[in-house]
């Protein structure tokens, strides 16, 4: 397959190139690099399958020759990156994803679309699966990012049914591991930069609120899934194993040895109290589970941020 991945040059984009070129497939990363960092993909520059296209793709998503999937992941994620960059983020959810969408209709591709648990808002129903309709302030400080995915699955799903585009689309819930920006402002970054520099712990609010953390190879092979299949979702990809952010702090202080105090801030407007995904329909219309755990995934992490130092000083200096 020939794929055009928007976003490959960020942490989950550049994870998904790395998978596709793996299996022989051929790619061409659309980026911007606003929230992403050049140095994610710069081991693939001058591979023969691989391909660079700088731009905005909410101007325009152009590709020389054919593709046969469109991976649509350009979007800021994390809630700093976001709130720093409201217009570009719903100008990406909606003119980026209708640019990408038009690709994919052009070339008689399958377009995959990376929507977000974010959907579901500070959500009523727990677990969540995907028949529930979301819990979203449309007027809040999150709304950008929030509802232009919703806009973004709305626009999806209507190029399925009136232009016959073989689309899917998958909710990603918090995803971790190596190629996060140190200082991109997400919860797990921010505790192992923080603890590996002994730097206090900044848990926001009592820290009782919960969040399900996926390990991102396992993100990675749901993606894949989804590309290959003709499953129109939406699909729900992420680890079900809730924790509360206090839990998450402790195992961060516990696994990088470090004696960090804990620091607990404001917490955000509209911060989602709860979440976890129900992903019984990605066990059985994928086959996907995730199979790594917290432990060991952190631990990953932990090891491949202990092996920037300068990245981590950097970071905290900003
Ligand atoms: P990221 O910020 O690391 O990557 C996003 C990439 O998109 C960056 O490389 C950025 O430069 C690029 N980009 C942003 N706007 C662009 C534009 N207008 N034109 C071209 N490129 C642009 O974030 P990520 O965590 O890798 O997230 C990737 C996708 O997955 C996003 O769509 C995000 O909403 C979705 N997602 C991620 C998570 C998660 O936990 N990581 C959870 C839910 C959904
Ligand atoms: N959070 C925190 N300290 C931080 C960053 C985040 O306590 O330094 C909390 C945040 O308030 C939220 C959870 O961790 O409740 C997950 O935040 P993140 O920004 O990683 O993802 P999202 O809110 O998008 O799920």
């Amino acid at each position: 397959m020939r794929v055009a991945v928007t976003g490959g040059g960020g942490f989950l984009g550049s994870h998904l190139c790395e998978a596709l070129l793996r299996r022989g497939d051929e790619v061409v990363c659309l980026d911007d690099f606003s929230t992403g960092d050049p140095a994610n993909i710069s081991p693939f520059l001058g591979m023969p399958g691989f391909e660079l296209v700088r731009g905005d793709v909410s101007r325009s998503v152009e590709v020389r020759g054919t593709v046969d999937a469109v991976a649509h992941l350009a979007s800021p994620a994390s809630p700093p990156d976001y709130l720093r960059r409201p217009l570009e983020t719903l100008a990406v959810g909606s003119r980026g994803t209708e640019n990408a969408l038009r690709l994919a209709a052009r070339h008689e591709a399958r377009f995959v679309l990376a929507s977000t648990s974010e959907v579901y808002g500070d959500p009523e129903v727990h677990p969540q699966d995907e028949t529930y309709w979301g819990h979203v302030n449309p007027v809040g400080p999150r709304s950008v990012y929030d509802e232009a995915k919703r806009f973004a699955e709305a626009l999806t799903e209507a190029y399925r049914t009136n232009r016959g585009t073989n689309t899917g689309i998958v909710r990603i819930f918090n995803t971790y591991g190596p190629r996060m920006r140190p200082h991109d402002g997400r919860v797990v970054s921010s505790f192992v930069v923080q603890a590996l520099a002994g730097e206090p712990l900044t848990v926001y609010g009592d820290g009782k609120q919960t969040r399900s953390f996926c390990y991102v190879d396992d993100l990675v092979r749901g993606i894949l899934a989804m590309l290959d299949n003709d499953e129109p979702g939406p699909v729900n990809l992420g680890n079900p194993v809730e924790l509360t952010v206090m839990q998450l702090a402790r195992m961060v202080l516990d696994l990088t040895g470090s004696q960090a105090e804990i620091q607990h801030h404001p917490l955000p407007v509209d911060d989602p109290t709860r979440r976890r995904p129900d992903i019984t329909r990605a066990a059985r219309r994928l086959g996907w589970t995730p199979d790594v755990g917290i432990e060991e995934g952190l631990r990953r992490t932990v090891e491949w941020f202990a092996s920037r130092p300068a990245d981590i000083a950097a970071a905290l200096s900003a």
